[in-house]
């Protein structure tokens, strides 16, 4: 691990006035996978085809690109899905809630004390995720996290990640000021190249499929191992620290 870098041109990482959190891989963890599952079901159902996830990136991505590249993947022409896609959401939705009992979903270390420290210090908080609404709010509720966020920002009319942040942005202005500083706070490089497509920074976090090294090369001004390596208790300025700023 390397040492602290605290560079006077950026902010503190705690001083922004709302934040935008991406919810798999970020706030919580499903091995139970349920959604992927449901989502190959689901479109497979409807179009009459198998239609399957494998190769697909997953991570990072969203509902909307994810059905669009597992059709690509599965052969299923874009005039055959397309007109389903509304069909096969719809469905996705049902059957993700009719699973519910069967989700694993659990906090990633350090979420609550950090949604915490920054509910203390006034900042509005809010989720931009690739999920559908539905169950992006679904996952919330089972990890007990839904009420701790005041706005939601969710794929359902964005395939496009940056799309989906910049809507994202427009409603923590509402609940904030038209000048309200924001940062995003992801786990994948795509969570830091959609905020930076919005002069929003990242803060980006180690804790699914990517590694500290790979956040810092896609240029997030923060990348944690763990959340819980923000929070000041474990903020220590020594070499065995592992918060990093790629502006150092
Ligand atoms: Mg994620």
């Amino acid at each position: 691990m390397t040492s602290v870098f605290a560079p006077a041109t950026l902010p503190a990482w705690d001083s922004f006035d709302a934040y935008l959190f991406d919810i798999d891989g970020t706030l919580t963890r499903d091995p139970s996978r349920i959604h992927v599952q449901a989502f190959a079901d689901c479109a497979s159902h409807v179009l009459g085809r198998t239609v399957t996830l494998k190769g697909i990136t997953v991570h990072g991505s969203t509902d909307a690109a994810i059905l669009r590249d597992a059709c690509s993947m599965s052969g299923v022409e874009d005039e055959h899905w397309r007109p389903l896609e509304a069909a096969i959401f719809s469905r996705l939705i049902s059957v993700v809630h009719e699973r519910r009992h069967l989700m694993q979903i659990t906090l990633m270390p350090g979420v609550e004390q950090l949604l915490d420290h920054l509910a203390a210090r006034g900042a509005v908080l809010g989720v931009a995720t690739g999920n559908l609404e539905s169950i992006g709010w679904l996952k919330l509720d089972l990890a007990g996290l839904h009420h701790r966020f005041t706005f939601g920002g969710f794929s359902d009319r964005f395939a496009v990640r940056a799309e989906m942040i910049a809507h994202a942005a427009h409603i923590a202005r509402r609940h904030t000021a038209s000048g309200a500083s924001l940062c995003v706070v992801g786990d994948t490089p795509f969570d830091v190249s959609a905020a930076h497509a919005n002069n929003i920074p990242a803060i980006a976090v180690a804790t699914s499929i990517y590694s500290v090294e790979d956040l810092r090369a896609a240029g997030a001004e923060w990348v944690v191992s763990s959340l819980a390596d923000l929070l000041p208790a474990n903020h220590s300025p020594s070499p065995a620290s592992n918060l990093q700023s790629t502006l150092a």
